[in-house]
């Protein structure tokens, strides 16, 4: 069966057209600017050469037939039409309290998922566009919605709770619900998997460090906290986002830079992280490892308290779970970047684990980091949120 994997943003739309019986990717690629002048499509064939088509794309509806045409095209497609993709699996940011689960999107769903708009004002209305355009141009092809929140959903009250009146949970859902569900799943699923055990019998947290990150505790197969909230602004550090603070310095800035509450939140999300506390060298931790190399200290201290902020979550899952088995990192800098896996496993000497330096160098594959014998066991796992999208999308279809 081949499952069309959708990721569908405001002004972009990536895609991957997965083989579920082989799991391997047909072809993928990506709309840029659509709604405005210059949008193209990147288009990629498996094995096959990258082809950008140059097109107006005034609306994500002809977006869609574009990535269409582009499957089906007799040079760079992949399948013969649009009867060869027999289902499509969205990925949808905000789920809110409704979905604890996928679901094959109806009417109904649709509905649900327009009210936890919002709770992501920014992503979901993008989110439901994207199902929109597939419906109009495959009416008849079943579609399945894959929520980032929804594994989140078994975390405790006491986990997704904030110290503040209780009426604003009741009134307005104010609580947490963390994001990159989907990846936390499948990464736990598969960390457990690699060591032969059941990943309901062991205690395992999850760090996707990407560009947005965030951490999990899955105990015993199930999310207990994680460290997104309400937005994914909360938790560590990330590539432009602030991550935790003091909510008292949002007021503090905004009397000081003479800013409103929204021009002070663009900044903690789009201004902040290891790329404002650097000084703006950059969000990618590439530039940032070169910059260190060559002395910078600014460089420096961002990773330093970056790879702080991802110790001190750990050690707070740990008691969280009273325990831990394994640590797993996984996203862009969780299997790419032994430096920062490293500078965080400085902080693992009292979990009776330590990183092995060579088997650190590791980047981008699966590979047990921590030594023999070592009592927590640490490993990269890459993620594939795509792939975990399709195989949701064919349970469920
Ligand atoms: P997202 O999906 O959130 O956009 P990714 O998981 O793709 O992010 O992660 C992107 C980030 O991963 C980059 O910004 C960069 O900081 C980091 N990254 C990617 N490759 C490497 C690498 N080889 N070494 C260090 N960091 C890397």
């Amino acid at each position: 069966m081949n499952v069309l994997v959708i990721n569908c943003g405001s002004s972009s739309l990536k895609y991957q057209l997965i083989d579920s019986n082989s799991e391997a990717v047909l072809a993928k690629g990506l709309c840029e600017r659509i709604g405005a002048p210059g949008s193209v499509l990147k288009h990629q064939p498996a094995g096959g050469d990258k082809v950008a088509i140059e097109n107006p794309m005034p609306t994500h509806t002809t977006a869609i037939q574009m990535v269409i045409d582009a499957l089906t095209d007799a040079n760079h497609g992949v399948v013969k039409s649009l009867d060869e993709i027999d289902a499509v699996g969205h990925r949808i940011v905000h789920g809110g309290e409704k979905f604890a689960s996928s679901v094959v999107i109806d009417d109904e769903v649709m509905k649900a998922i327009e009210e936890c708009n919002d709770l992501a004002p920014l992503h979901n209305p993008a989110n439901l566009i994207g199902i929109n355009a597939c419906k109009e141009i495959m009416p008849n092809t079943p579609m399945v919605g894959v929520f980032d929140t929804a594994f989140h959903q078994t975390m405790p009250e006491k986990a997704y709770l904030y110290g503040l009146p209780h009426s604003y949970y009741d009134d307005y859902k104010v609580r947490r619900y963390g994001f990159h569900g989907t990846s936390h799943d499948f990464v736990s699923a598969r960390a457990a998997e690699i060591l032969g055990k059941k990943r309901e019998d062991v205690k395992i947290i999850v760090c996707h460090l990407g560009n947005g990150a965030s951490i999990s505790a899955v105990d015993h197969g199930k999310c207990v906290d994680t460290s997104m909230g309400l937005t994914p602004l909360e938790g560590l550090m990330m590539g432009t986002r602030s991550g935790d603070i003091d909510p008292a310095i949002v007021e503090f800035l905004a009397k000081k830079l003479g800013k409103t509450l929204e021009e002070v939140t663009t900044i903690l999300n789009k201004e902040s992280g290891v790329y404002g506390l650097s000084g703006g060298i950059s969000s990618d931790f590439r530039d940032l490892s070169a910059a260190m190399d060559e002395g910078n200290l600014l460089a420096k201290a961002a990773l330093e308290a970056y790879s702080y902020r991802v110790a001190k979550y750990i050690g707070s899952y740990v008691a969280a779970m009273n325990g831990v088995d394994i640590i797993a990192f996984t996203a862009g800098i969780g299997e790419n970047d032994g430096r920062v896996r490293g500078m965080v496993g400085q902080y693992f000497e009292y979990l009776g684990t330590s990183i092995d330096p060579e088997k650190n160098k590791v980047r981008g594959e699966e590979c047990i980091i921590s030594n023999p014998g070592d009592k927590v066991t640490v490993m990269v796992v890459p993620t594939n949120e795509e792939l975990a999208i399709a195989r949701e999308t064919v349970k469920l279809v």
